[in-house]
């Protein structure tokens, strides 16, 4: 006869006296709060590693304001704006290196003191289907929540404002600097704008009473309760979609996927005009089965008619020894986008390609013809493709 082996059931109903099963227990409880402690130290040297210590200098408290979603935890605090949520003690500086606990207070020190000031075609954000032909002035201050190997501009996010050369530019004075240039929008560009979310909510807001509109060029890490706040201000974004795999977000970023969907999603919901861009990095996103997976996502989640742009890598920053993006692999990238369904695909940083023009996604017609960042003819009108009347989405004059 064979014998049985007992049966998981059996084990666990075996019959323990009540000091043994207490024992149990307590050791099973221990083991369990270890390994969480264990969990939670690991996670929180590994945030802590990005964090700064140190007195800011004098000279840059002119340009500083309490924080907006933080929260006080005894003496430390913790940012909640985005993901990182830094949790800091006192003269800590935050992973995106403008913040500060001073006091048991989070301050930003990136409140009008812009290192970078231009005013740019709105092409260049890029936004496509936003007010074609139209000028942005662009501001940026030192900060990044996030550390890219192939950053454009880690010159600055990768700086703290103390390490850039800045000028004095108050909100209402951004205001007048747009106004007198003849900006339809402000861009909140080129570093991460999230890193200077005080800057950018109230110069948002104050733009938006006066009849200026407001984009918001970012990676999308950015908490919903803060975003939640600042859509209400916002006319368009751009967001970075750096890859569709938690990994290489983990390793080309040092950040995560899913709350960047999040973004989308939130976007979306609140009716904010949003495009995206997905910047191939050969060896590390030029992966077509992963370009696929994002781009199925996009038109299930967020639907067909928000642009999508391919965007070409040249050798930066920490990737120097990689090669440029092939111009063959951005195109095989815009064909699995197109036969996925979404309708307008643009391929970036590939001067005079003809995926830089707008087509009608019905008659395939030219509707916007785009020499650079110039505008050679526009046949939308109302919104509407001029030859066949299909509705193209977005906000056109
Ligand atoms: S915005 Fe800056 S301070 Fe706030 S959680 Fe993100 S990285 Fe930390
Ligand atoms: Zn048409």
């Amino acid at each position: 006869m064979v014998r049985k082996k007992p049966g998981i059931e059996k084990l666990f109903y075996k019959k323990i006296s009540r000091r043994a099963f207490i024992k149990k227990a307590v050791i099973g409880i221990s083991v369990l709060s270890l390994s969480a402690y264990a969990l939670s130290q690991l996670l929180r040297s590994r945030v802590k590693s990005n964090i700064f210590r140190g007195d800011a200098p004098p000279e840059l408290w002119k340009w500083s304001k309490e924080a907006y979603h933080y929260t006080k935890l005894g003496n430390n605090v913790q940012c909640r704006v985005c993901p990182n949520q830094c949790i800091l003690g006192e003269n800590d500086r935050s992973i995106c290196r403008v913040k500060v606990n001073k006091n048991g207070k989070l301050y930003t020190l990136a409140y009008g003191n812009p290192c970078a000031v231009h005013i740019d075609p709105v092409e260049k954000k890029p936004l496509y289907h936003f007010l074609p032909g139209s000028r942005a002035l662009s501001i940026a201050t030192a900060g990044c929540n996030l550390r890219c190997l192939n950053c454009q501009n880690w010159q600055i996010s990768q700086s703290k404002p103390e390490e850039t050369r800045n000028t004095n530019l108050m909100p209402s004075q951004v205001i007048s600097v747009a106004r007198s240039n003849d900006c339809e929008s402000i861009a909140y560009t080129y570093s991460e704008p999230t890193a200077f979310y005080e800057y950018m909510y109230d110069s948002s807001k104050l733009a938006k009473q006066q009849g200026i509109r407001n984009l918001w060029i970012t990676n999308g890490y950015m908490n919903r309760e803060a975003l939640l706040d600042l859509s209400r201000y916002l006319d368009a974004a751009n967001v970075d979609l750096k890859s569709f795999d938690e990994e290489v977000y983990n390793k080309l970023n040092s950040g995560r996927l899913r709350p960047v969907l999040e973004t989308l999603r939130t976007l979306k919901e609140q009716g904010v005009w949003f495009e995206i861009t997905n910047l191939i990095v050969p060896t590390w996103t030029d992966k077509y089965d992963m370009i696929e997976e994002m781009c199925v996502w996009l038109y299930k989640n967020i639907g067909a008619d928000h642009p999508l742009h391919f965007s070409r890598f040249t050798p930066m920053y920490k990737l120097t020894h990689l090669p440029p993006t092939p111009v063959k692999t951005l195109e095989k990238a815009r064909r699995i986008a197109l036969d996925a369904g979404i309708k307008h695909v643009y391929i970036g940083n590939v001067p005079l390609h003809k995926a830089n023009n707008t087509y009608c996604s019905k008659c395939g017609k030219i509707l916007i013809e785009r020499k650079g960042y110039q505008i050679k003819q526009n046949n939308i009108i109302n919104g509407t493709c001029k030859y066949c009347g299909e509705e193209i989405k977005g906000v056109w004059f």
